[in-house]
C-alpha cells in the first residue's frame, strides 16, 4: 500500500470497535473496523471524534498504530489522567462502540522505502506508537535500511508493545531503552532523562546521514531534536511529532457541554 493515502480524503468515517488489547494498565490498543478506510502511509494520524448524547464533540489526534498492510487499522490511546477523551478511550470504550475518524492525516512524519535510512527511532512514552507502525512498515518492505530505536519510558512495566520490540530486536532492530523514573535493580540499561551524552553513545554518525523519527511529549522531542541538532544532524532529516498539551482549537463546540453528559 505504499503510495496509498492521497491528500483530499478529509471526511468523517463511522470506525467500529472489534478488539480492544491492553498493552500496559494505562495504555490500550483500539483494532476498528473502519470499511471505506483509504489506507495510509507509516507515520500519519488520525483525527478522532466523540459525541456525547448533548451533541457535545471533541476531537483529538491519534497515530496509527497499524502498518499500511495491516488488516485493521488500529490506535495505541496512553491515558491522561486529568484529560477528556482519553480516559474515555482507555476505560470507557467497549468492543462494539463506534467513533468517528477522519484521515489519514499529515505527509511529513511519513516514512516509506524509498526514503531509506539509517533510522533513527527516538521514542518518549506514547511517542512509540507511530515509529511502531514504521518499524512495521520497515519490515513488511523488506527495507535494508539499518535500524535503532531509543525508547525512554517511565518504568519496564510502562513499555508498550514490548513482545514486538523483542522480536524486532531479534530480527535485527537494535532497541535500547532508558527508564526514567524506576528500574529494577539488576537493570544495567540507561535510567536517566534522554541527554546528549545518550545520544552521542546511541546514534548513527552524522556523516552516515541519518534519518531521525522523534515521538512523544513535547519537552522530550525538544530535548532529542536539539541534541540531535548538536550532534550536527541535518535539521531538515530530523523529523518531529509532539504529543503535547491539547490547543483549545481542537475542542469544538465546549459551550454545548453539559458535564452530565458522558462522551459516547
Ligand atoms: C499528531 C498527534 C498524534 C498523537 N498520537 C497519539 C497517540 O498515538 N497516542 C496517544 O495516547 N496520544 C496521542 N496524541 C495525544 C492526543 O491527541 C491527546 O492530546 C491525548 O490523548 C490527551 O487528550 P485528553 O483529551 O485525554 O487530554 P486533554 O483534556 O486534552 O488534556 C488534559 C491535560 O493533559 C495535558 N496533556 C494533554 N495531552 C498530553 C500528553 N500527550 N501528555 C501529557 N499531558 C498531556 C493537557 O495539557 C491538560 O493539562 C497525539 C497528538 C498529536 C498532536
Amino acid at each position: 500500500m505504499e503510495g496509498a493515502a492521497l491528500p483530499g480524503r478529509l471526511i468523517w468515517r463511522s470506525a467500529r470497535v472489534v478488539e480492544i488489547i491492553e498493552e500496559t494498565p494505562r495504555v490500550r490498543t483500539l483494532l476498528l473496523d473502519c470499511p471505506d478506510w483509504p489506507g495510509h502511509l507509516a507515520g500519519q494520524h488520525v483525527d478522532v471524534r466523540l459525541t456525547a448524547e448533548d451533541g457535545y464533540q471533541a476531537e483529538r489526534s491519534y497515530s496509527i498504530a497499524s502498518a499500511p498492510a495491516d488488516e485493521v487499522l488500529a490506535l495505541t490511546v496512553e491515558r491522561i489522567d486529568d484529560g477528556e477523551v482519553s480516559p474515555y478511550l482507555v476505560g470507557e470504550l467497549r468492543v462494539g462502540d463506534e467513533m468517528e475518524l477522519r484521515g489519514p492525516i499529515g505527509g511529513y512524519f511519513v516514512w516509506s522505502k524509498m526514503r531509506g535510512g539509517p533510522l533513527l527511532l527516538l521514542a518518549g512514552g506514547s511517542g512509540i506508537v507511530p515509529l511502531r507502525c514504521i518499524m512495521r512498515q520497515h519490515a513488511a518492505v523488506m527495507s535494508d535500511a539499518p535500524v535503532k530505536l531509543l525508547y525512554s519510558v517511565r518504568s519496564q512495566g510502562e513499555i508498550i508493545y514490548r513482545n514486538e520490540l523483542d522480536q524486532f530486536a531479534r530480527n535485527g532492530v537494535e532497541v535500547i531503552y532508558t527508564l526514567t523514573r524506576e528500574w529494577p535493580p539488576e537493570w544495567t540499561g540507561y535510567h536517566r532523562r534522554i541527554d546528549g551524552d545518550m545520544l552521542r553513545e546511541i546514534a548513527w554518525p552524522a556523516s552516515d546521514r541519518p534519518l531521525a523519527y522523534v515521538c512523544g511529549p513535547t519537552a522530550f522531542v525538544e530535548r532529542a531534536a536539539s541534541e540531535l541538532v548538536a550532534l550536527e544532524y541535518e535539521p531538515d532529516r530530523i523529523k518531529t511529532e509532539r504529543f503535547g498539551p491539547t490547543n483549545d482549537s481542537t475542542i469544538v463546540d465546549r459551550s454545548a457541554r453539559d458535564n452530565t453528559s458522558p462522551i459516547t
